[in-house]
């Protein structure tokens, strides 16, 4: 009995949890690969100490770029959510209190999404066009509520560190190997992975350097899903 329950609710979860990701093909991992265009992405933020460091190195280097923002961090610190949208960069919705999908039931799920959504369309002017789910893991309740409010659910290509630390040196050296037209590179300015940003720090001149040096250009995620192939 216990194991039929059992196995009646793993059925369950697979449904809810794992099915869903077979929608993610119709999720966004990259741009067209017809141009020579790279969107570097942030995700966690905004850290009121490590945030504004990274848009000081974009502002040098002249470039503008995508960053995917919690709710509950925004509205901590809606200065830094407010120099963001002010510099060019592009605001997406990274859910409210980065809860996995995985763990949220349909109305948790409605109310992670749409809370950030609301929160940051306001200090930064105008609704965010693009979601990143914590972790990258989705669930069936997403799509029709990212539907609702106008989102894509925009994945990435390069991922040069995840849930462990990669020294600065291996990232840079990892971006640079995978590097390709339409890339979308899935970085971190907030403290998730322990010290991310520290590294992310040290790598980012030297990333920024050598994409140029390889012909590419930067876009916001917006910026380089508008073109076509
Ligand atoms: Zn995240």
């Amino acid at each position: 009995m216990i194991g039929g329950a059992l196995a009646l609710g793993a059925a369950a979860w697979v449904g809810w949890a794992w099915l869903p990701h077979l929608l993610t093909p119709a999720c966004v991992w990259h741009g067209p690969r017809g141009a020579r265009r790279v969107a570097l992405t942030f995700d966690d933020g905004p850290d009121p100490d490590w945030t504004p460091r990274v848009l000081d190195a974009l502002a040098e280097a002249g470039v503008r770029a995508t960053f995917f923002l919690l709710g509950e961090r925004a509205v901590r610190t809606p200065a830094v959510v407010r120099r963001i949208a002010a510099e060019g960069h592009e605001i997406g919705n990274h859910s409210w209190s980065h809860r996995s999908l995985w763990l949220c039931g349909p109305k948790a799920t409605a109310s992670e999404i749409r809370r950030a959504h609301e929160c940051l369309g306001a200090l930064a002017g105008g609704p965010p066009r693009h979601f990143r789910p914590p972790w990258g893991m989705v669930n069936a309740a997403m799509f029709p509520v990212l539907r609702r409010l106008g989102e894509r659910c925009v994945f990435w290509s390069i991922q040069p560190e995840g849930r462990r630390p990669v020294p600065a040196a291996r990232q840079i050296a990892h971006v640079m190997d995978h590097a390709h037209p339409g890339a979308i590179v899935d970085l971190h300015d907030a403290e998730g992975t322990r010290a991310a940003p520290a590294r992310l720090l040290a790598a980012l001149p030297p990333l920024l350097e050598g994409l140029r040096e390889r012909g590419y250009a930067f876009a916001t995620v917006a910026e380089l899903l508008s073109t076509r192939d």
